[in-house]
């Protein structure tokens, strides 16, 4: 792709960044990345060189909210980095890197690793890419790694080739499967066209066109499962990406399949999720012993019935029942409609609106700040009163041996400097605040669960449920046990959200102890949310 000529008018700042996070061991040290970028985007001379060594996991990094603000009052309209990693690891500051794009007050970024369009499929890649966290340290060594990057560089892939291509071992790349790229493609023609569910692509492909994997020395030469096909229909390698775990993207040079039009609309179609659905709608939220029964304490299971009508329809009957394991119980079934309907009283009201949410995540931000910056000022006023200390001892050793003062004076004094210094040298709170990163991820899932819960999967929904509620639940004469737990029951207080400043608060209050200190899983963004980050 030839590179776009730079805007004279913009102003650019890099940013460099390395934490001693284990997953950032990877990354380039803050020179070697400040020196990438100068190679890189010679014609760009930054006006600035921001260089931070702290974790982006979490919000709160104080050079980089620094380089927001001078984006915010115009003074820089563009950033330079080496990978959107090194802007963001968390969706908070991802949201306020693609909320100065969309506003117009950010025009570009440039990365080294990683070429961004400003074009709403462009903005949503970048905000997936800056969004995760990645816990998971890589078993690869660091050698396998570079020598995967140069064939991911030259546009090549270092796995079996998908459906409808082979791999080529001269070259590394992939390369049109004469017998089968047509067909495959006839697949994404019938999704594309709306008309026709996976499952019936798999059918019509296996039976019609007795289409044959590829064989290969002791696998292939079967029909297509349809966990593969779900998989096809969700690798970009089709329109020739090969996007990396870590967000990373490069360009292969393969003849693609399919446009990254089409490829996008496509995911649209399939849903935001990349998980294969249940397989056979049998699977089901509230089972492995979600719910106990209140009476007896066996727990309930599922259960499902037809009933044929006399005009030929089937009704379908979900409902859950207790096993009745240990014995008499008399608790009869409780229908799905009614206990998802329980279920949802209770998980509505934790649901905050988008505005409430952004104010209330700025404003522990804020918060999180400004307890960073006290936290450094009594850390240095400790090293001054340590020093003022040790420089007053050695005087009262020297007019000790030099007899100006007694024994007994000597010991008194160094007593009480002794005890200054100890004092002095007890280590003060950290100075980052680790309240922030699970205060914020118990928002997000707070401001997201409601949608999840009525539009999600029995995955989502069997998720939301445990983290807004702990996992002991029960069933008493149909009537729901569910009571939110932890920062989501403080959520379910303040229900109308009224004063949004009171609600930070005792969400602060709550994520300074020490035992609440975990993250929360993550849930998709809203869709509304989404369209407003794209706009
Ligand atoms: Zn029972």
């Amino acid at each position: 792709m030839p590179r776009k000529m730079t805007d004279s008018t913009v102003v650019y700042e890099l940013y460099a960044r390395k934490s001693q996070e284990p997953d950032d061991r990877q990354a380039l040290s803050i020179p070697a990345q400040t020196r990438e970028c100068a190679s890189k985007f010679p014609e760009i001379a930054p006006s600035q060189v921001t260089e931070e060594s702290f974790s982006a996991k979490a919000p709160g990094r104080p050079l980089f909210d620094e380089m927001i603000d001078r984006i915010e009052r115009g003074e820089i309209q563009g950033i330079l980095a080496w990978h959107p990693d090194r802007l963001s690891r968390n969706s908070v500051d991802a949201g306020r890197i693609i909320y100065l794009l969309d506003t117009g007050k950010l025009k570009d970024l440039k990365f080294c690793s990683y070429t961004f369009e400003n074009t709403p499929e462009g903005k949503w890649m970048l905000s997936m890419v800056m969004s995760q966290a990645k816990y998971q340290v890589d078993k690869l060594s660091i050698d396998v790694q570079r020598g995967n990057r140069q064939k991911y560089e030259g546009g090549g892939i270092t796995w079996r080739a998908p459906q409808g291509y082979l791999n080529n071992k001269a070259t590394l790349q992939i390369e049109p499967d004469p017998e089968r790229f047509d067909l495959v493609r006839r697949m994404w023609d019938m999704l594309l066209s709306g008309a026709y569910t996976v499952p019936q692509i798999q059918r019509i492909a296996n039976t019609e066109w007795n289409y044959r994997t590829r064989r290969l020395a002791k696998v292939g030469d079967r029909p297509l499962a349809l966990s593969i096909l779900y998989r096809l229909f969700r690798d970009p390698l089709y329109c020739a990406l090969n996007v990396r775990p870590d967000g990373t993207v490069y360009e292969c040079s393969h003849l693609p399949m399919v446009t990254s039009e089409e490829f996008w609309k496509v995911q649209k179609l399939l849903g935001k999720r990349g998980r294969p659905k249940p397989k056979n709608g049998l699977a089901s939220p509230y089972t492995d012993r979600l719910i106990h029964c209140g009476e007896c304490g066996c727990s309930f299971t599922v259960e499902r019935k037809d009933k044929r009508l006399k005009s030929g329809k089937v009704l379908h009957f979900t409902h859950y029942r207790c096993t009745k394991k240990r014995g008499p119980c008399s608790q009869g079934y409780m229908p799905e409609k009614s206990l998802e309907d329980q279920f949802f009283t209770k998980i509505g009201p934790i649901s905050m609106g988008t505005s409430c949410w952004r104010w209330v995540s700025t404003f522990l931000i804020a918060r999180a700040s400004e307890e960073s910056t006290q936290a450094k000022q009594i850390v240095t006023h400790q090293q001054r009163s340590v020093e003022t200390a040790e420089k007053e001892l050695a005087t009262l050793k020297l007019m000790f041996r030099k007899g100006f003062i007694d024994e007994h004076e000597f010991i008194d004094q160094r007593a009480e400097l002794l005890c200054d210094l100890s004092q002095g040298r007890t280590p003060s709170k950290s100075p980052n605040p680790r309240w922030l990163g699970p205060a914020l991820s118990a928002l997000s899932f707070g401001h997201r669960c409601a949608y999840w819960y009525t539009h999600g999967d029995a995955y989502d929904k069997k998720m939301i449920v445990t983290t807004l509620g702990g996992s002991d639940l029960s069933i008493l004469d149909r009537i729901l046990n569910f009571q939110p737990v932890g920062p989501f029951s403080i959520m379910a207080k303040h229900a109308e959200y009224a004063t949004w400043s009171a609600f930070a608060e005792d969400i602060r209050t709550y994520f300074q102890e020490e035992t609440h200190q975990g993250l929360f899983p993550e849930l998709q963004p809203l869709p509304s949310d989404i369209d407003q980050m794209a706009a």
